[in-house]
């Protein structure tokens, strides 16, 4: 194991993340007198509200997810560093992060915590294991190899109980992520795969969209989650409102309803969309800072985003709970923009304690149920079908990054939405099995390290596995 120090002599402003609070932060510090270190432990930029339509076959990874260290390529005052970043040392000023074997250390006058948050099984984190969550580029992955390939399996069963159990698919969360995958899993199976297999009719699919609410959408509520609902209904998608999952295994999961009661629903393909949990590197700051932090893991930060007697941390986007603002990438970019902002004025003599409220300017939030067809909700304003949907394109094509990204993502949107096809239909075996693989490998690892089994014949290092 190698442990280097990253060191430099400009005010040296260090960001966890290249999510939307720390790609727009850095960006926003292209012209300041600043060295910016970039530590994230993906290699990518992930425009995650576009993850459903990857898992589904619309696009490509690379559409949504471009090389952070190619977008700052140009940026001379920024370097990106791949890490894990483990710890975060308030009274030492450093960020300590761990990249398979090596130990980085990097020193900071100023810190953007911009990690975002992953997904909460509310305690049941088992789940997992059966009902992926939609947060990563391997999760979207996994999940478009779990939809087709339960259409394939299906396709060669002979027994109609089976036959069933694969073609049902149950999305867990009616939330916008949900919403969406369980619409465009309804438009995959009616539209795209119509008349490509010959024993079954990938048509008669049952797409299954629960929660525990009694509405869909129920941010949106009133006549927008009715708009959706009928919209979902008229794709054949089940609704199932006041429904909460007790138990999930490899062929089902058991749902309480309202009046209590049990029921099992058999399906093979299930995805988590139910919740989120916001990194754990958010309990650190707040043990060191003594900054309160939620059930759902943010930190509760001061009004100009900073930690209670740092100043110069500021913690951002899905991390931090500030005025219950929304998980939106509006409310990431916003704070990284803003903390650059006062990074600057400080550099340029402001006094920390004068800083101006981070205050949010709502664009609004909007879901997309099929092709055509969305609901927005800006301010008052209350979009929905068409002119909900353009104006649903016009702004995840705006906020895509770099020109090649928007270029292919409307290829793609024409090809799918004017035409029956989807460009990336392709899934591969590890895709789907590699993630329970490296869990059980882990779990396996960690129970000889408590002496609970034996030692194995051949131990593999991280080095050997990642070459
Ligand atoms: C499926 C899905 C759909 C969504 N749809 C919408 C939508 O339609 N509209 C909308 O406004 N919002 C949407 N959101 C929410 C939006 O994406 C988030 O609010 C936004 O990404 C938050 O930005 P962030 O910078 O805080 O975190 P993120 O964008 O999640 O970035 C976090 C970054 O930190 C890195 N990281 C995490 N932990 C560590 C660590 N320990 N060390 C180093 N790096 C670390 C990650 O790799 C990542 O680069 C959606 C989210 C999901 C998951």
């Amino acid at each position: 194991m190698s442990i280097q120090s990253v060191d430099s002599h400009r005010h040296r402003v260090v960001i966890i993340g290249s999510g939307f609070g720390g790609l727009f932060g850095a960006q926003a510090l292209k012209r300041a007198d600043v060295d910016v270190t970039v530590v994230a432990r993906t290699t990518h930029h992930l425009f995650q509200p576009l993850l459903y339509q990857v898992a589904t076959g619309i696009l490509s990874v690379g559409d949504i997810a471009p090389a952070t260290r190619l977008v700052l390529r140009k940026q001379r005052n920024a370097q990106v560093l791949l890490g894990d970043v483990e710890s975060i040392d308030l009274d030492s000023k450093k960020v300590t992060s761990r990249l398979l074997d090596r130990t980085t250390v990097t020193e900071y006058d100023s810190l953007i915590v911009a990690a975002g948050a992953g997904q909460s099984y509310f305690g049941n984190d088992h789940f997992a294991k059966f009902a992926p969550g939609m947060k990563t580029i391997d999760d979207a992955l996994e999940l478009r190899g779990r939809i087709l390939g339960a259409f394939e399996q299906a396709e060669l069963s002979q027994d109609p109980e089976e036959r069933a159990r694969l073609l049902t698919f149950v999305v867990v969360g009616a939330g916008p992520t949900g919403v969406e995958l369980a619409g465009q899993i309804a438009e995959l199976a009616h539209r795209t795969l119509k008349g490509a297999f010959r024993s079954i009719d990938p048509g008669s699919a049952r797409v299954i969209l629960l929660d525990g609410a009694p509405v869909v959408l129920p941010v949106y509520g009133g006549k927008l989650s009715a708009n959706a609902a009928a919209r979902l209904e008229k794709m054949g998608v089940e609704i199932q409102p006041n429904a909460m999952v007790t138990g999930v295994d490899a062929d089902g999961l058991v749902v309480k309803d309202k009046d209590g009661s049990e029921r099992r629903i058999e399906s093979q393909c299930k995805v988590w969309s139910a919740g989120v949990q916001a990194s754990p590197l958010g309990k650190q700051l707040g043990e060191q800072s003594g900054a309160e932090v939620d059930r759902a893991g943010r930190v509760h930060v001061l009004p100009d985003l900073t930690l209670p007697g740092h100043p110069e941390v500021f913690v951002i986007g899905d991390m931090m709970a500030l005025d219950n603002l929304p998980g939106l990438a509006q409310v990431a970019m916003q704070g990284g923009k803003y903390a650059a902002k006062q990074i600057k004025a400080n550099l340029a003599g402001d006094d920390r304690s004068t800083r101006q409220p981070f205050k949010y300017f709502d664009k609004g939030s909007m879901a997309t149920i099929s092709r055509f067809s969305a609901v927005a909700k800006v301010g008052k304003l209350e979009i929905t079908g068409f002119i909900g949907w353009v104006a649903w394109l016009a702004i995840h094509l705006m906020y895509l990054v770099g020109f090649r990204s928007k270029f292919s993502t409307m290829l793609s949107w024409t090809v799918t939405f004017l035409g029956r096809g989807r460009a990336q239909m392709a899934s591969t075996e590890q895709q789907v099995f590699a993630r329970v693989a490296i869990e059980d490998l882990q779990d396996y690892e960690r129970a000889r390290h408590a002496g609970l089994i034996g030692d194995p014949a051949v131990v593999f290092t991280g080095e050997e596995r990642a070459g």
